[in-house]
């Protein structure tokens, strides 16, 4: 099943031409590189820490010699502490690989497989990765999170051609990394749901593949975190494979959409005010993502318990904030440069008057086939939250240092940042936003 849908995703993703999972891949390594990558004469340099050196660089490495390919002296950074994605890094990355004309094989997880990417990118190479723990979607996926200028930003750079993962190699990495993975896979869940209802209004029209592809394997491998917590290497194909798949959907779709909706916004403000940077280890992706998700499902719960259906669409209409009083809100809510960047992605997506009317109208029309997709995609916060924290990911705000409040001071940002569509804007336009906020929030929600 995974596999075929692995092929299915490389026949229409762009980028990566192979994806190698499994048990004990490593020592085949070097002739899937070599094959794959490197037919056009140029050597290979390693690109690793000391850690992902030598939990799997040096065997690459080595696979690489045995195959027959040229290599490099390998580019290893330290250690301790975390390497950071600032441009710099990558910068020094790709520098190495000009002087020495080498492809990059980059060894590691997250952040080296990131400064790789964008240092490959910049000099048209193509480069292979080997992941070293099953702690985010990235992998597979293009564009590379980078920290320039003190200003985060997601530069445009292609995805690896090539990806493989030891799934002995995954288990025996860091507790916390498998936890992050668990947390980056478990925001699928609200993601889908987001997805499903821009879907309906015509926004990000779902593509059955990118759906498939990220979809159809979350629920299975969320179902064992005891196991994942516990090292079974089995177990981590599931969550490996999916978040694999995860990448891949974002290639056949170019865009983010598949993989991620209003829970990566919470990751995505906590990581602007750089929540958890001191760290050691720093505060992964997948564990803020995981709390925003845990409060995107308590959201969703309570805008389920309401009836769509019976809404009163010109009431909602008439009362719809005129854009000044969004703006103000905007402005009033978020800081420094996320203000303008607010101002331009919210306008995006807002509508007033008969174009509000007909969204309104049809989301009316459409919700009793749209309810029980909600129902079938969504999981209720209380069991995912028990999840998380069996995965031994974050499951309440003090796990990553902020408070309920603070989770609920979020949650107007969060539909401000992006321009993409989620619950919170058709919250926002019936009028009921601020009302499930409090309920989240209230004695008997999900944080009371
Ligand atoms: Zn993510």
């Amino acid at each position: 099943m995974t596999s075929e849908l692995i092929r299915l995703g490389l026949a229409r993703a762009t980028e990566t031409d192979v994806v190698e999972v499994g048990r004990g891949v490593l020592p085949r390594a070097g002739t899937i590189i070599r094959d794959a990558l490197l037919a056009d004469g140029r050597p290979a340099m390693i690109v690793a820490d000391e850690r992902t050196w030598a939990a799997a660089g040096k065997a690459v490495h080595d696979a690489l010699v045995a195959a027959g390919a040229s290599v490099v002296d390998p580019l290893v950074f330290p250690g301790h502490p975390v390497l950071y994605a600032s441009y710099d890094n990558s910068e020094y990355i790709r520098e190495r690989l000009r002087g020495t004309g080498a492809t990059a094989v980059a060894v590691g997880s997250g952040t080296i497989n990131d400064l790789t990417k964008l240092a490959s990118g910049e000099l048209g190479r193509r480069y292979a990765v080997v992941g070293t723990a099953a702690s985010m979607d990235g992998y597979s996926g293009f564009g590379a999170p980078m920290s320039v200028d003190g200003v985060k930003l997601t530069m445009a750079c292609p995805a690896p051609a090539v990806v493989i993962i030891d799934l002995d190699v995954a288990a025996a990495a860091p507790p916390t990394m498998v936890a992050s993975g668990y947390g980056d896979l478990a925001a699928k869940i609200p993601a889908g749901a987001d997805w499903i209802l821009a879907d309906a209004v015509g926004l990000d029209p779902i593509d059955p593949l990118a759906w498939n592809l990220v979809q159809s394997g979350v629920a299975e491998a969320l179902a064992r975190p005891e196991a994942l917590a516990a090292g079974d290497p089995d177990a981590y194909a599931g969550l490996v494979s999916g978040l694999i798949l995860s990448g891949l959907a974002m290639q056949v779709y170019q865009d983010t959409r598949p993989a991620s909706g209003a829970e990566h916004y919470f990751s995505h403000l906590w990581e602007l005010r750089h929540l958890g940077a001191d760290w050691d280890p720093p505060l992964s992706h997948g564990f803020k993502v995981g709390i925003g998700t845990l409060a995107m499902c308590a959201f969703y719960e309570r805008f389920l318990e309401r009836d769509l259906a019976g809404l009163d669409v010109d009431a909602a209409v008439a009362s719809r904030a005129p854009w000044e009083a969004i703006e103000a809100d905007i402005r009033s809510r978020l800081s420094g440069p996320l203000i303008e960047n607010g101002i331009t992605q919210t306008k995006e997506k807002y509508l007033n008057g008969p174009a509000l009317r007909h969204r309104l109208q049809t989301f009316v029309d459409r919700w009793p086939n749209l309810r029980p997709r909600l129902e079938a995609q969504l999981v209720p916060a209380r069991t995912l939250q028990a999840r998380l924290a069996a995965a031994g990911a974050p499951s309440r705000p003090e796990d990553i240092g902020v408070t309920p409040a603070d989770v609920k001071a979020l949650f107007p940002p969060a539909m401000y940042y992006r321009s993409r569509y989620t619950v919170l804007d058709l919250a926002s336009e019936a009028g009921w936003f601020d009302e499930l906020v409090d309920e989240v929030f209230a004695s008997g929600g999900f944080y009371g």
